[in-house]
């Protein structure tokens, strides 16, 4: 990884890491952390820094105003995160670090990422503040003393307003994933939070891309901020891309036959609107295929569940509006299918981004009708290479055996609110109550979310599990489990 500056004074990251003579400096050691920082970041897994966590936490952790912009899944939580971590006092009960996230999955993943990081440290708490919840007992966790915020912008202004939360103690500001507040119409909701905060403090900006209002949000909330950008050049990257031309008539089938011609073990298909949501995702369940729409409006619990079961591999395709997927960690993700074009190139790229990530190969394939040849050219005037073409022809089953999950999800009618982790979940799975103990490897991901906790399972035993778990008891208690 090397960070140069530019005549502009930016700096721009190489992101394919090729050169030796900085590489020491991708070692979280050469940043001001505690050792107990550092040793924590190892059990993590974090051996080397991202390319955007090189660029961004030595001029973040001096106190420097930072926008950063770098694609989905580079690593830009952490790189806020220990700046955040890293300038708090935790003797002192006070917000001193705000994160504004557009949504709430966001602010829980964020909400996360910094938990996780703050191991290290003594006693540090955590907040997330989003809509959809009672204000009641998001006040009751402020009056037990907050570190950090993590919410939605219109959530906290209500706090912000009913003097439930106070700026006064402010030193970090992050705005996450600000080009996706600025798509929702967050600016004035923005500036009405940022405006209750001190002025003497640090702020922080993280965006995929870099629409025209980051230099408004950048003019009127921060100080000389340096711009960090990590590009990812599509051409050095391992995804595939395929095109097939389409005819209105028979694009929804060409996606079947392309998920039963590639059999990826996951893939997102991306629609430009929620009704093509809705008609592929009816004929993909009806062909047997394991589907979950993601798009607005859906509620919070039903958006969880279906993140949950796509995160764990119990569902095999993802049908989602760009809207509804932004952001979204996932993985894992041996496709993206784009159903329709999307008019913005950029678009294009995030999609795509999404898959072939750590090395892994990906694929991408895109569908185009004739009107959608002008949205093409455009896709590839951006990243400057032709699109290469395939014929429908070429997609044949490449087996008879349906194409299934390799898991399936149980679901816990209990969740942190009935202060179950996923330490006692995988407790009464390997434990002999209630029927075989099960191993380590037949368990997933196991997500505690507040009313419910999704428990990855490998399909097989999935029955026999959701079986014992009713049977065997959780941290003491027992709980209702149904197979989703
Ligand atoms: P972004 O906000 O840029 O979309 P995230 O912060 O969500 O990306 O990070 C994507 C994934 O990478 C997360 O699962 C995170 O735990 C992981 N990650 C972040 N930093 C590192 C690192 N230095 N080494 C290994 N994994 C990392
Ligand atoms: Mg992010």
């Amino acid at each position: 990884m090397q960070a140069t500056p530019t005549p502009s004074g930016a700096i721009s990251a190489n992101a394919s890491g090729t050169t030796s003579a900085q590489s020491s400096s991708a070692d979280f050691s050469s940043l001001p952390l505690s050792p107990a920082m550092l040793s924590n970041l190892q059990q993590l897994g974090y051996q080397t820094m991202t390319p955007i966590q090189a660029a961004s936490l030595p001029a973040a952790l001096a106190g420097n105003d930072l926008i950063a912009q770098a694609k989905t899944g580079s690593g830009k939580t952490a790189a806020f995160a220990l700046t955040l971590l890293a300038r708090l006092n935790p003797r002192w009960f006070a917000v001193q670090g705000l994160v504004l996230c557009p949504t709430r999955e966001l602010a829980d993943q964020v909400t996360v990422e910094i938990r996780r990081l703050a191991r290290a440290e003594e006693n540090i708490k955590v907040v997330t503040l989003c809509g959809g919840v009672a204000l009641r007992g998001q006040r009751a966790s402020l009056e037990h003393g907050a570190h950090i915020v993590v919410g939605t912008p219109g959530r906290i202004m209500d706090h912000l307003a009913r003097g439930y939360l106070t700026l006064e103690g402010l030193n970090t500001l992050v705005l996450d994933e600000a080009d996706r507040m600025l798509d929702m119409g967050f600016f004035d909701d923005i500036a009405t939070v940022v405006k209750q905060a001190p002025q003497a403090r640090q702020t922080l900006l993280f965006s995929a891309t870099y629409p025209e209002g980051i230099d408004k949000l950048a003019r009127q909330f921060m100080r000389t901020p340096q711009k960090i950008t990590v590009a990812a050049p599509v051409a050095e990257s391992t995804i595939a891309q395929r095109f097939y031309q389409v005819e209105r008539s028979n694009r929804l089938q060409t996606v079947v036959q392309l998920l039963l011609h590639f059999r990826p073990v996951s893939t997102i298909a991306f629609c430009n609107t929620k009704q093509q949501c809705k008609d592929l995702l009816t004929l993909l369940q009806a062909q047997g295929l394991q589907a979950l729409a993601l798009y607005g409006e859906l509620e919070q619990r039903e958006r969880d569940q279906v993140l949950a079961q796509f995160a764990n591999r119990s569902c095999s395709v993802l049908v989602a509006t760009d809207v509804a997927s932004r952001g979204l960690d996932i993985t894992q993700l041996e496709a993206v299918i784009n159903v329709d074009i999307t008019p913005d190139p950029e678009v294009h790229v995030h999609r795509i981004g999404r898959t072939g990530r750590a090395g892994e190969a990906g694929l991408a394939l895109s569908l185009a009708s004739m009107n959608e040849m002008g949205a093409v050219g455009k896709i590839e005037q951006y990243q400057n290479a032709p699109s290469v073409w395939y014929p429908l022809t070429d997609l044949t089953p490449s087996s008879q055996a349906a194409l299934l999950p390799p898991m399936a999800t149980l679901q816990i009618l209990g969740g942190r609110k009935e202060k179950i982790r996923a330490g006692d979940v995988l407790g009464a799975l390997t434990g002999d109550e209630g029927g075989p103990a099960f191993t380590r490897e037949q368990i997933g991901k196991i997500q505690v979310t507040e009313f419910c906790t999704f428990v990855g399972v490998t399909r097989n035993v999935a029955q026999m599990a959701c079986d014992k778990l009713n049977v065997a008891r959780v941290k003491g208690k027992s709980v209702k489990v149904r197979l989703l």
